[in-house]
């Protein structure tokens, strides 16, 4: 029925088909209809509402802009000295105390029965464009004072969690940029897949979308000129194309044949007792990323030991914010509870200051080399403290490990040794009950794998980052679609790193887990085995395909294929070498697609 009505709506649909290349981050075809997405820090789109939800529209207005209002009297406080910030607040402040504006936006709800978000947008919009129109230099640059003020009233719309957005069924999302807070926010929703301009393979939406099993794609160009919110499309994951006003034909197409099968229903369940190994008897473990806990249990089934990876900055997105010792203790038992004697790798906040929130927050230029993970975390001594003692009061009779993001060599983790040794003091003091971590650090820029053996001397364990590993290695922005060509996991240098890291756990003897993307791939696991690596941790929608692959190789022929590419000097060689041995010994392992697939 659903998709008759898919059908009798492509017929009536007048547009012709347009079919449209982009670059597919997340396996899966969704046929569905455009919901597109605004704003910056906070992402909303635009909904109608019924009468009866006018007046609670309202207030929600009427509530986020006494927020905004006493957000800006304590900044306007806090940088009362500093006399060229006073001026900017000034008049953001005049504007959130104009009654013309808020009747203006109170007008557009009650009138176009819109809601407050959309609102806020049509009103913001139009005084922007005025100011930018206008021919005085001077006033005309204060078109970004409103777009700040729009932003906080939005942002703080946003604040409210008890009002669900609501989607329509068979939603696609679209966004120039998606936030993976956004993602996280529609989930309930149930969109059916992604679209966006901007990101790439390793952008944190799109790990999220493999997660939850969402299709995507990137890179479509110009995107908000060519779609508009209700549009049907199909998106297609597997041929990185999105198919713009399909016809009924392709609509039919589509569902009768919804895509490639790559699933390998014979080995999904019941693996939780058994044990991992090549065919020559080497044991691999195998750990998930979590950025949904509770989703553990079934990893766990499918063959996962333990949390490999918990991205604890995902609670900024749960809890809207900064989240407090309390919520974040919480949150960490939950997780190690459900790891069980297994255990969770749990990473300490990995955020740029944009994230990270706060007053005065300047924007950086180059976020990515700037003030982020543990070294904004070493800037906010108050907080990082907390988050701290937040892990040690959880890790009471569990098994919590905690991994430093982003180390550069060891003095980070000579602070982070004092602070845990620090407030475990304070919380013995305060006869806190609290239990001990084991610390581990992600190696993931250049720097730390030079490091690599003291790093390792320094830690109880280390976690390879391939995501970030590459972006710094090869100086590419893991983020920006128009490098995707140039971010290239087999770069002979991102092996040699790999190998160099490798060693150093095996001579130390300390476990080595990698934990980028990487580790997912049932291309790349074979030779991370032959690397050294025998600990990998990835996506849950991965652990069926690697099981598969890992059950049915040598590592012996592992050995041999990282020793065949060793002298291989682009990653083109390298791939063309390691497809010939995947096609000689490893066919039967592997999806149909495989060799045509070049999204890793
Ligand atoms: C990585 O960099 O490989 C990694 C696992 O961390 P993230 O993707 O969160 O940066
Ligand atoms: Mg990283």
């Amino acid at each position: 029925m659903k998709d008759q009505n898919k059908l009798e709506e492509a017929k009536l649909n007048g547009n012709r088909e347009v079919r449209v290349r982009a670059l597919g981050v997340s396996r899966g075809v969704a046929i569905g209809r455009l919901v597109l997405l605004y704003g910056s820090s906070r992402q909303f789109f635009k909904i109608e509402i019924d009468d009866s939800k006018v007046d609670a529209e309202l207030r929600r207005f009427r509530t986020a802009l006494t927020t905004a209002r006493r957000q800006l009297d304590r900044i306007a406080d806090a940088s009362s000295h500093a006399r060229s910030a006073g001026g900017i607040i000034s008049t953001q402040q005049a504007m959130l105390e104009d009654p013309e504006f808020a009747t203006e936006v109170e007008k557009f709800i009650r009138t176009d029965q819109i809601n407050a978000e959309w609102a806020v947008k049509s009103v913001t919009d139009r005084y922007v464009a005025q100011y930018k129109a206008l021919p005085d230099e001077y006033i005309r640059e204060r078109y970004a004072d409103i777009e700040d003020v729009a932003e906080r009233i939005l942002t703080s719309l946003g604040g409210d969690r008890r009002r669900r957005v609501r989607l329509g069924p068979d939603s696609i999302l679209v966004g120039r940029e998606l936030r993976p807070s956004t993602l996280v926010e529609l989930t309930g929703e149930s969109p059916k897949a992604l679209i966006t301009e901007h990101g790439g393979w390793t952008s944190h939406t799109f790990i999220l979308a493999r997660e939850l099993a969402l299709p995507a794609v990137t890179g479509f160009k110009n995107l908000f000129n060519r779609v508009k919110t209700g549009d049907t499309a199909v998106v297609d994951g597997y041929n990185n194309e999105v198919i713009l006003h399909p016809t009924a034909e392709t609509i039919l197409q589509y569902t009768r044949a919804p895509g490639k099968q790559v699933d390998i229903p014979a080995v999904r369940r019941n693996n939780s007792a058994k044990r991992l190994t090549t065919t020559d008897g080497t044991e691999i473990l195998i750990r998930v990323n979590m950025d949904f806990p509770s989703g553990y249990p079934d990893a766990y089934e499918l063959g996962a030991r333990g949390i490999g990876l918990y991205r604890s900055e995902f609670l900024f997105n749960q809890f809207k914010g900064f989240p407090s010792e309390t919520e974040q203790e919480t949150a960490y038992r939950e997780v190690a509870l459900l790891a069980g004697i297994d255990g969770v790798k749990i990473r300490t906040f990995d955020l740029g200051v944009e994230q990270w929130g706060g007053q005065n927050v300047s924007e950086e230029k180059n976020p990515a080399l700037g003030l982020r993970a543990i070294r904004l975390s070493l800037a906010h001594a108050k907080q990082f403290r907390s988050q701290i003692r937040a892990l040690l009061r959880a890790s009471h009779k569990r098994s919590i490990d905690v991994v430093i993001p982003m180390v550069s060599g060891i003095s980070e983790i000579y602070d982070v040794k004092q602070i845990i040794e620090r407030e475990s003091a304070v919380l013995e003091s305060r006869q806190i009950s609290h239990g001990e971590v084991r610390l581990g650090a992600m190696i993931e820029v250049p720097s730390a794998v030079l490091m690599a053996k003291e790093i390792v001397q320094q830690t109880d364990f280390i976690c390879l980052g391939t995501n970030d590993l590459i972006q710094y290695l090869l100086a590419v922005d893991r983020d920006n679609e128009n490098v995707a060509n140039w971010y290239r996991t087999l770069h002979p240098s991102v092996l040699r790193a790999i190998k160099m890291v490798s060693k150093a756990s095996t001579d130390l003897g300390k476990s080595l887990i990698v934990c980028g993307e990487m580790a997912g791939s049932p291309f790349y696991v074979p030779l991370l085995l032959g690397l050294g690596v025998r600990e990998l941790s990835m996506n849950i929608n991965s652990i069926a395909h690697v099981r598969r692959l890992v059950e049915g190789i040598k590592l012996k022929d592992t050995t041999e294929l990282a020793a065949e590419v060793n002298d291989c000097q682009t990653a083109d060689e390298i791939e063309d070498r390691m497809k010939q041995y995947f096609r000689d010994k490893w066919t039967s392992l592997l999806p149909p697609d495989f060799f045509a697939d070049r999204r890793r």
